[in-house]
């Protein structure tokens, strides 16, 4: 079969694997009909999460028809139009029973907190994952989930992750009616949380980010404010001149390790200071949020990094809430959201790519070429 193939950073490629195997009663094989690429990839991408190895196929939001299934599997049957969140989750363990379903004990044995995720390194377990037209689904009573007859597989393998990952981080921020949320990144993530947070009953939503077809897109489909981070001279002072100087009731860094390495700013009084070698929108988030304010973080970082300027944590008396999306906890809601006409996810996707043509779809992606915000490979 055909499949996606991690050579090293920057370099995939689309190479012939053999068919994926049931290798346990609880298996399934799902033959994909649509696999995205996600900001998340692209940690792997660049070589920065630990444990890449070559010749691992990536893919992690997918949906597709049940093509197998182990004797075990009694929740999809042969021939279900499926989706299937990104997290691997064995629904037994303490951490699924309540519904963390993004830190199973059981799909990954690593020391990392981390539970299974599809394509995702083996620091999460080292599955293969769905840029591919075949792939093996551990677990299968648990995470496929047979897609509503009426709803488009387009919105149905935006509900794998991104919306959910957005919903969740306006989820994590508790909001309150009337809140002032900032967020930073307007990738799929970040818009995804810019929507949801008007869901969840916030008065302004702000989002920054520094490109711009990206910024024009979540303006106009998430109805918010939007910067250029590169065009203010201070990110913080700025947020708080947009506040009563008082901060942002909660702030989503909807960024993670991109903006890790780039020139940051730390708040030092009323002005603020550049500084080298840390992560940008997770300190302009803690640093504009206001006093006893939430910092709710879906950006993915390195399971080591130390990135928090705990100091101004505990000065601030801030709460700081994150996680992997449990995504399997949300479908319902979200499904619902979908079929009421309240969010409408398949906006989002600008690209569709034959799988053969992987390699040009992360190419665009990653560098933001041509206006692009989501792409979806097609096998
Ligand atoms: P993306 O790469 O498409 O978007 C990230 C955006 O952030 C880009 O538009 C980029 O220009 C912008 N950006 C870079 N530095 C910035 C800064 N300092 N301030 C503001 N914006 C900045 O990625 P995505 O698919 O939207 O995902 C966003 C993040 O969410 C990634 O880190 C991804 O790994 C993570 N993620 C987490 C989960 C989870 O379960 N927690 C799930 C999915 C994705
Ligand atoms: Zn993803």
């Amino acid at each position: 079969m055909l499949a996606m193939n991690y050579r090293g950073p920057r370099r995939v490629r689309i190479d012939q694997k053999p068919f994926p195997e049931i290798k346990h009663p609880e298996d399934a094989i799902v033959r994909v009909t649509r696999s995205c690429i996600c900001g998340s990839d692209l940690h792997l991408y660049n070589g920065n999460v630990p444990d890449t190895r070559v010749g691992m196929t990536f893919g992690h939001e997918f949906v597709g028809v049940i093509e197998e299934i182990g004797p075990d599997v009694h929740n999809v049957k042969v021939g279900d139009n499926v989706l299937v969140p990104f997290n691997i989750a064995c629904g037994k363990c303490a951490f699924c029973k309540q519904g963390l379903y993004g830190n199973c004990h059981e799909s990954n044995t690593q020391a990392t907190a981390v539970g299974g995720i599809f394509g995702y390194s083996h620091t999460a377990g080292g599955y293969d994952g769905g840029q591919a037209e075949y792939v093996r689904v551990p677990y299968a009573n648990v995470g496929p989930t047979v897609i509503p007859p009426d709803m488009d597989p387009d919105d149905a393998v935006l509900l794998t992750d991104v919306l959910p990952t957005g919903y969740q981080a306006a989820e994590m921020g508790g909001i309150q009616p009337g809140d002032t949320v900032v967020i930073f990144g307007a990738g799929p993530v970040g818009i995804m949380a810019a929507k949801s947070a008007w869901l969840f009953g916030a008065g302004r939503v702000i989002v920054f980010d520094h490109v711009e077809y990206r910024l024009e897109f979540v303006r106009n489909y998430a109805q918010c404010e939007v910067y250029n981070f590169r065009e203010v001279d201070d990110v913080v002072v700025f947020v708080k001149k947009l506040t009563d100087w008082l901060g942002a009731d909660v702030c989503i860094d909807a960024v993670g390790a991109e903006a890790a390495g780039n020139a940051m700013q730390t708040i030092t009084g009323r002005k603020t200071l550049l500084q080298a070698g840390s992560a940008t929108a997770l300190h302009w988030a803690i640093n504009s949020v206001k006093k006893g304010g939430i910092v709710s973080i879906v950006g993915v970082y390195g399971p080591t990094d130390n990135l928090v300027p705990i100091g101004n944590v505990v000065n601030k008396g801030l709460t700081i809430r994150a996680n992997q999306t449990s995504v399997k906890r949300l479908l319902p809601r979200l499904i619902d959201h979908i079929q009421q006409g309240r969010i409408n996810p398949k906006a989002i996707i600008t690209h569709r790519v034959p799988l053969e043509e992987v390699a040009e779809a992360y190419h665009i992606f990653s560098a933001k070429l041509d206006n692009c915000i989501k792409p979806v490979l097609i096998p």
